[in-house]
């Protein structure tokens, strides 16, 4: 055996790395799709008052079923579907790149198989690498959408015992057809169908969320996440919805008080400044829209977005146009098909940076 004592399969491979620049060198960073806007003073004040009342018992252990931070969860998620969430339908970890590990660490596991379809989140393939669980990857259409038939012949085939798909899709911003979730559900028997919406509260008008359908598919689990639209990044808050059995199952799986006091206070503090933190995502999607226009304007090739990103494309030379713009102040996303690049919504200025950096990088090439 080598020092250290790695696992063989993970030997030489290298961590997710998102590159984080600093904010005076490269002052528009648009590269991981944050929130620009950050908490108003009200909540940042909100946030350190209920911090310093956790404070004082930091000595205990957190409450290991974060009660009182479900039944917010639930509450938030109750407005935002036609079906009604329960606490008892609602589990929540440290962002929800826990909670799908959490799920694979359920769910997954040697002898099983996870499946997804690419271009998709690039963590799912390493949820199931950790997890000892087989990775099968289905291909999406030119479009990025899902052909439903091939979908639920490849699941068929393979009964996988977890199915991952983002609606909207990361990083293709693509939303799943309506009738996709009810296709899957259904095709894959007793294992379960994850939809994650991460950027859920993005989607365009007449995008139906998939917590509409918990009550009619009891296979299938939404994960959310406080990251995105909820300008929350930093607290590390992810959680899911589905059946109160599916939830029970993660908690022998969850290490012991894995939500801090910190962590659990911090949130609950955010979602009772819900309707302020999510009153800029109206703002995001018109500048989203308006960015997929300017770039189809220009001649680029776009992928229709339901999330806080564009996909825009494509290049002979990504990196180079990649480089170009870091050049000039801005950091978007060398990711996805090749070819292709990533700039996620800022605020109009950073927005109009992107714009005139990408003016000069396309005619310097030309
Ligand atoms: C950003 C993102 C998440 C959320 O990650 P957190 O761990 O909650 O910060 C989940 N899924 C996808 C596809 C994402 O892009």
């Amino acid at each position: 055996m080598t020092f250290p004592p790695l696992r063989e399969e993970l030997r030489g491979l290298l961590p997710y790395g998102a590159p984080q620049l600093p904010i005076d060198e490269v002052p528009v960073q648009l590269n991981v799709n944050e929130n620009p806007y950050g908490p108003s003073d009200a909540c940042v004040a909100d946030i350190a008052s209920a911090v310093a009342v956790a404070a004082a018992t930091l000595n205990r252990y957190p409450d290991r079923e974060f009660t009182e931070l479900r039944a917010a969860l639930a509450a938030y998620l109750s407005g935002d579907t036609s079906a009604s969430v329960g606490p008892e339908q609602v589990w929540a970890a440290n962002g929800s790149n826990e909670v799908m590990l959490q799920l694979l660490q359920a769910f997954g596991g040697p002898g099983r198989l996870a499946l997804s379809f690419a271009p998709t989140y690039s963590m799912y393939p390493e949820y199931a690498r950790d997890t000892v669980t087989e990775w099968v990857e289905g291909r999406r259409e030119d479009d990025f959408t899902l052909d439903l038939d091939r979908a639920r012949a490849l699941v068929e085939e393979r009964r996988p015992s977890v199915v991952l798909l983002p609606s909207p899709n990361n990083p293709t911003g693509t939303a799943l057809a309506p009738e996709a979730v009810t296709v899957l559900c259904d095709a894959v028997g007793d294992g379960l169908v994850v939809v994650d919406e991460a950027y859920g509260e993005f989607r365009r008008d007449g995008t139906p969320s998939a917590l509409d359908l918990l009550p009619t598919h009891r296979n299938l689990v939404v994960t959310r996440t406080m990251s995105k639209a909820f300008a929350l990044a930093g607290g590390r808050l992810g959680y899911l919805a589905a059946h109160p059995a599916i939830c029970d199952a993660i908690r022998v799986v969850r290490l012991p008080y894995h939500l801090s006091a910190v962590t659990q206070a911090t949130a609950l503090a955010a979602l009772r400044h819900a309707p302020e933190l999510l009153a800029r995502v109206d703002d995001l999607r018109k500048e989203r829209d308006a960015t997929v226009d300017w770039l189809r304007d220009r001649g680029h090739d776009v992928a229709d977005s339901d999330a806080n990103f564009v996909l825009f494309g494509t290049f002979a030379d990504r990196h180079a146009v990649w480089q170009g713009l870091l050049d000039r102040g801005v950091l978007i996303r060398e990711v996805g098909p090749s070819g292709w690049l990533r700039v996620s919504v800022g605020t109009p200025e950073e927005m109009g940076a992107f714009r005139e950096a990408l003016v000069h990088v396309t005619e310097e090439q030309r």
